[in-house]
């Protein structure tokens, strides 16, 4: 290796570390990347049912059209043709009040700031429902104080009843993964504002024709290697040792010690808890304070010849359900086929598979009552930790995706629970990739 090469160890392999690692290459640094399991793509991996063999993700995954960062990434890892990329948003609610029914709210190819108007005007609420839910989009756009809920929000501007429980309670746990009483009214009006203020391919679903591990864990290896980057999968960062306000070395899992040069940098990806485990008590940060909430997914496959529930498109939001809140689709798969997904539901906290699996059971029976679960497989994939909780006041324990100064001056971190200004997703960990580099660049 040249001598005169600057290093980067980036530490975590997920989307954060994997955006970081290929920008640090583009701008002429030497690469490693430790990643303590054997696979990459972090949170959004795939892994193969003990019992089916069938290969599942970790958790249903969707992205948007905006996620522009997401798809750069996707890009360089020659996936980005991996997904069903509908031409604006379509959104299906299944709703048992008075009487079980479907609603869609589709959007037409017109600027999302037109088409969403008229779409919301189309929707089959009661009128007064319909113009709330109007008046409540319009007035996104202003944001909301850092220390205000989404329940708050809504009772100022009216949104009780009706839009709640279709539009916003549904948009709350895909965003934002908690209830609308614990999440920062803040962080989700401004992904809104991202998601729902350009064109109409920025609002649509980017919905995974494959499993998400073929997207992102599969081909990076490869990808990397292209770039030049220096892979080590199986190594986990136990600690840094930092010297004279400087991480000297990273100590690994391996017995191995890499040592840092003067020149060198260290770029985190990993997520804040394991970041808080790697730095110890001695420099314990406040991002060690933020929540986590649960992602469950119990994957369906109908017996051969069962009634399914109809096909609604990829993602239908379970109205007022609970434990589960979607019924999602791969496109291209067979009506029996689907996965239910809690976002944040705590009932579900400590449940055993059996009863996880009975709940989804018995909840499908409610909300599609001609549907034939019996003898169906239900595959159960629970992620504790899913994401972090963009909660009132969390914005003072995320630092911005940069050098985390009261640590050491060569120590930077990124990854979804950094200051993106948006919750929990996909593109705040790519985004937190690109932008720590930007900042590395910059000093
Ligand atoms: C089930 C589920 C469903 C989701 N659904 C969506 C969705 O639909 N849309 C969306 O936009 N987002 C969704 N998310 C959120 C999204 O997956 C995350 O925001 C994103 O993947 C976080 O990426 P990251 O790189 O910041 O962190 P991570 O993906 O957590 O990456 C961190 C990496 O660091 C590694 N690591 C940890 N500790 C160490 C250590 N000590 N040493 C070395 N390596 C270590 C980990 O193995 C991991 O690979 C979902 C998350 C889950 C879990």
């Amino acid at each position: 290796m040249n001598p005169e090469r600057r290093r980067a160890f980036v530490l975590g392999g997920g989307v954060a570390g994997l955006a970081a690692s290929f920008a640090l290459a583009d701008r002429g640094f030497a690469v490693e990347l430790l990643e303590s399991r054997r696979q990459l793509g972090g949170r959004a991996f795939s892994s193969p049912d003990k019992v089916t063999g069938e290969r599942l993700d970790n958790g249903a995954h969707v992205m948007l059209g905006c996620y522009a960062s997401t798809r750069r990434l996707l890009r360089r890892l020659g996936t980005e043709q991996g997904f069903q990329q509908d031409p604006s948003l379509r959104l299906a609610f299944r709703s048992l009040s008075p009487a079980p029914r479907t609603l869609q709210l589709r959007l037409s190819r017109l600027p999302v700031p037109l088409a969403m108007p008229l779409a919301l005007l189309g929707l089959g609420l009661g009128w007064g429902a319909r113009l709330r839910a109007l008046r409540g989009m319009l007035t996104s756009v202003l944001g909301a104080p850092p220390d205000r809920t989404l329940a708050q929000w809504f009772d100022r501007r009216g949104q009780r009843g009706e839009p709640a429980s279709f539009l916003w309670q549904p948009l709350c746990r895909a965003v934002m993964n908690v209830e609308p009483e614990d999440a920062a009214a803040m962080d989700f009006l401004a992904t809104l504002r991202e998601a729902f203020s350009g064109s109409a391919r920025s609002a649509a679903f980017w919905v995974p024709l494959r499993p998400w591990g073929e997207l992102f864990g599969d081909p990076a290896p490869q990808a990397l290697a292209a770039a030049g980057v220096a892979l080590h999968c199986g190594v986990r960062v136990t600690g840094l040792e930092v010297q004279d306000h400087r991480v000297a070395a990273i100590l690994g899992g391996d017995g191995r010690r890499r040592e840092v040069g003067p020149r060198d940098v260290v770029v985190s990806a990993l997520p804040w808890n394991a970041l808080a485990m790697v730095l110890g008590e001695r420099f314990r940060q406040p991002f060690a304070a933020l929540e986590s909430s649960p992602i469950v997914t119990v994957y369906c496959a109908l017996r051969d010849g069962a009634a399914p529930p109809p096909d609604d498109g990829p993602v239908v939001a379970l109205v007022d359900g609970a434990p589960f809140h979607f019924l999602l689709r791969r496109p291209g798969e067979a009506a029996g086929r689907f996965a239910l997904l809690s976002g944040g539901d705590r009932s579900l906290d400590g449940c055993a598979v059996d009863e996880i699996t009975a709940r989804a059971a018995q909840q499908l029976r409610r909300y599609y009552p001609g549907v034939d679960v019996d003898g169906a497989t239900l595959r159960v994939r629970k992620e504790q930790r899913a994401t972090f909780v963009a909660a009132p006041g969390s914005h003072k324990l995320r630092p911005d995706p940069g050098r985390l100064t009261p640590v050491a001056g060569n120590l930077w971190i990124c990854g979804d629970w950094t200051a993106t200004g948006l919750p929990a997703t996909l593109e705040g960990a790519a985004r937190s990739g690109e932008a720590v580099v930007a900042a590395i660049e910059r000093d």
